[in-house]
């Protein structure tokens, strides 16, 4: 099967399609690899809970400092600490498993995000005097949610944080009012009840903005490979057009520089063509034209390129022509012809076509080929059509 490329082969060997944007990545280490898994993805999300698991680790050496000092009551303090380690160990292992990919949000950001202020109540719980300072942890967690919480999860977990710490304040002022006087604790409730919601409103946006830009980008890929499309492909037989042909013929010719590989060229025109067109109408002729094109892309052979140069004239590159016999190719397909069916519409119609060919000399321009191939043509017209004219 030959001339069904949509590029042509130069195109497909340059690069990687998004013109080379792609950097290598630097091949991860082994213990790397160990700590974070070999999927990009899971890599991420480890690597999110494992800073938010850092935040904790200055967490647990505030405990320990405030523990020495008899801020906070040890056990409490332990418990507190080991809840945190469980937690933290217990998300890791649910991500680095692969566990996490059967829920529906694989990066388990709500989950994590509520064990995190459900945390920061406890120790919110058991400061005493300080706990004013554990706010400001509060509202770091709500941060982390931001970049990649839905809108449904930033509102859930910003209701669940004014519920939990108010109920933790509620309890406090009522259990301890020595540390956590009322006429306080209502401050910080308002500031946690305000702040809250408002970090989960900008979660929303951000959540609305990335979902809009990540549909303006599809739209621009579809978009992007129909302009190329567009560029390179004829519409009526899908053959690439003149446009293209004429940048593969110059790479063939570049690459014959090179290597010495020579290449046949021949321009292909149907006989009689305007006598189908006034016979049985332009549809019958257009579907003639694609018959043409899906017969020759059998009947040729891959690494041939056959393109459509304009109305009812095509353009075949051959390489590696066989010496001697340059022309078998076109011999082929005109056999194929005698037998195809080319139109649905008039199934006992059959087409012929005459063809001029030469083989492309190394350094000479394309112009001059193609020029020399045309020549053939009409000189095979002349002598009676259906038939091939090689000049050399
Ligand atoms: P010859 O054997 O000498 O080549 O005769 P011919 O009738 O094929 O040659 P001519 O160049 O006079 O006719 C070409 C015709 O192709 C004229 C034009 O209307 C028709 N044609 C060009 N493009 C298209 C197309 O896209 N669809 C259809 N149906 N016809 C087309
Ligand atoms: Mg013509
Ligand atoms: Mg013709």
């Amino acid at each position: 099967m030959a001339g069904s490329q949509a590029l042509p082969p130069s195109s497909q060997a340059t690069g990687p399609a998004n013109g080379g944007t792609d950097r290598p990545r630097r091949p991860a280490s082994g213990f790397y690899r160990l700590v974070f898994s070999d999927d990009p993805k899971q890599q991420l999300r480890i690597t999110r809970s494992l800073l938010s698991a850092l935040v904790f680790v200055v967490c647990i050496g505030l405990i320990v400092y405030a523990t020495a000092i008899g801020m906070m009551d040890a056990t409490a303090g332990a418990v507190l600490a080991g809840c945190i380690v469980v937690s933290c160990t217990g998300f890791y292992v649910a991500l680095r498993s692969g566990f996490n990919l059967r829920f529906a949000e694989p990066a388990l950001t709500l989950p994590q995000i509520m064990a995190a202020l459900t945390w920061i109540c406890g120790a919110y719980a058991i400061t005493n005097e300080s706990h004013g300072g554990t706010l400001m942890l509060f509202t770091l967690v709500q941060v982390f949610g931001i970049f990649n919480m839905s809108a449904r999860a930033a509102r859930i977990s910003s209701i669940y944080a004014v519920v939990t710490m108010g109920a933790t304040m509620l309890y406090k002022t009522l259990t301890a009012p020595e540390f956590y006087p009322a006429r306080v604790e209502w401050v910080y409730f308002v500031f946690v009840a305000t702040i809250m919601p408002t970090i989960s409103q900008l979660a929303q946006q951000l959540t609305s903005m990335r979902e809009r830009m990540k549909a303006q980008r599809l739209d621009l890929e579809v978009a992007l490979a129909r302009i190329q499309e567009l560029a390179t492909l004829d519409e009526l037989t899908g053959l690439i057009n003149r446009r293209q042909m004429t940048q593969v013929l110059a790479d063939h010719a570049l690459r014959q520089k090179r290597n010495a590989n020579g290449f046949g060229v021949a321009v292909i025109d149907l006989d009689f063509f305007k006598k189908v067109n006034d016979t049985y109408g332009h549809a019958v002729g257009d579907e003639v034209l694609r018959g043409f094109a899906q017969e020759a892309r059998r009947v040729l052979r891959e690494t041939d390129v056959i393109a459509r140069w304009g109305g009812e004239e095509f353009l075949l590159i051959m390489v590696e022509t066989p010496p001697g016999h340059p022309g078998t190719g076109l011999d082929r397909l005109r056999a194929a012809l005698a037998d195809f069916p080319i139109s649905p519409t008039v199934p006992g119609l059959r087409v012929t076509f005459s063809a001029g060919l030469t083989l492309y000399r190394a350094g000479e321009p394309i112009d001059v080929a193609i020029e020399r191939a045309d020549k053939a043509l009409y000189q095979a017209k002349a002598a009676g059509r259906d038939r091939t004219i090689l000049m050399e």
